[in-house]
């Protein structure tokens, strides 16, 4: 082998002029080099924060402000509910470890007054903030996500049975989407179940989601709970079935967004439906 190789050099050296063979191997061992220092360079772009008792994905990923999904596939898990205390996670992108506040579950009186305000049926927050008053809002007082596209997606799809608004003496606080029963329940955003229950409300089961920026999403008349209190859920998992529990005609989702404890009409949240889609397309 040596022998061949041998050879096989000095047809180079004696085919090209030898200062240049050897600039061509000393470009490409350089470029190589440059090559691999890059590949890994970018791999290990990020740190390791370890799993702190009371800490979950969902918390994690809002202190690294990085989408539970992300965080998910660079560490090969299979559902966000899946950390343990000590566990090392990988958090790409990440310069430092950052301080993380664990869940901390909601009190039994908590849980009562979220409870209790599911039949109370309070008036809406208003989209413009200063709009009850008349007053034009300064723009230190609009939400954040004002005018911009939240991350958020349709739990199910469906027909809209019942719209956000006043409804008789009462006020819907949220939309009524038509599905099959055990039709799957998706979060519509990263999140971490603050209740999971059956009530004795008229909305029967239902789960209450917490999102960031003040937001809560709350699933009603479910006939089936595939998410527990204190898991953290990323968008689009499935969290539960349709159903027909509590006061209900047939089987729906009773789908509510609520802000800073408020209801707030879903539909100009929500992305538009194939439906609309359509429509806008034909109508071009
Ligand atoms: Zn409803």
């Amino acid at each position: 082998m040596a022998a061949i190789g041998a050879k096989g050099l000095f047809t180079i050296a004696r085919k090209y002029p030898f200062g240049n063979f050897l600039f061509f191997l000393t470009i490409s061992f350089f470029l190589l080099t440059t090559f691999c220092h890059a590949a890994t360079a970018k791999k290990k772009e990020g740190i390791y924060h370890t799993v702190n008792k009371g800490v979950t994905l969902y918390r994690i990923s809002q202190a690294y402000k990085i989408p539970l999904a992300k965080l998910m596939e660079a560490n090969r898990l299979s559902s966000p509910s899946a950390v343990k205390v000590g566990q090392k996670l990988f958090i790409p992108g990440a310069k430092a470890v950052l301080p993380v506040e664990p869940y901390i579950p909601l009190s039994p009186l908590e849980k009562r007054k979220l409870e209790e305000s599911l039949d109370a049926g309070d008036p809406p927050v208003p989209l413009t903030p200063g709009s009850e008053s008349g007053k034009e809002p300064k723009d230190s007082e609009k939400p954040p996500w004002l005018g911009k596209e939240l991350d958020i997606i349709w739990p199910i799809q469906g027909k809209i049975t019942s719209p956000f608004g006043p409804r008789g003496k009462r006020f819907h606080g949220g939309i009524d989407i038509r599905s099959p029963s055990y039709q799957e329940v998706k979060a519509a955003m990263d999140g971490e179940v603050i209740l999971a229950r059956h009530t004795s409300t008229g909305y029967g089961k239902v789960i209450f989601l917490r999102h960031d920026q003040g937001f809560l999403t709350l699933y009603g008349h479910l006939n089936v709970i595939m998410a527990k209190e204190g898991d953290a859920v990323r968008q689009g998992q499935p969290i539960g079935g349709v159903g027909s529990t509590g006061r209900s005609t047939g089987p729906h989702l009773h789908f509510e967004v609520r802000l800073n404890g408020r209801p707030l009409n879903p539909l100009p949240l929500l992305p538009p439906t194939i439906e609309e889609l359509l429509e806008k397309k034909t109508q071009k």
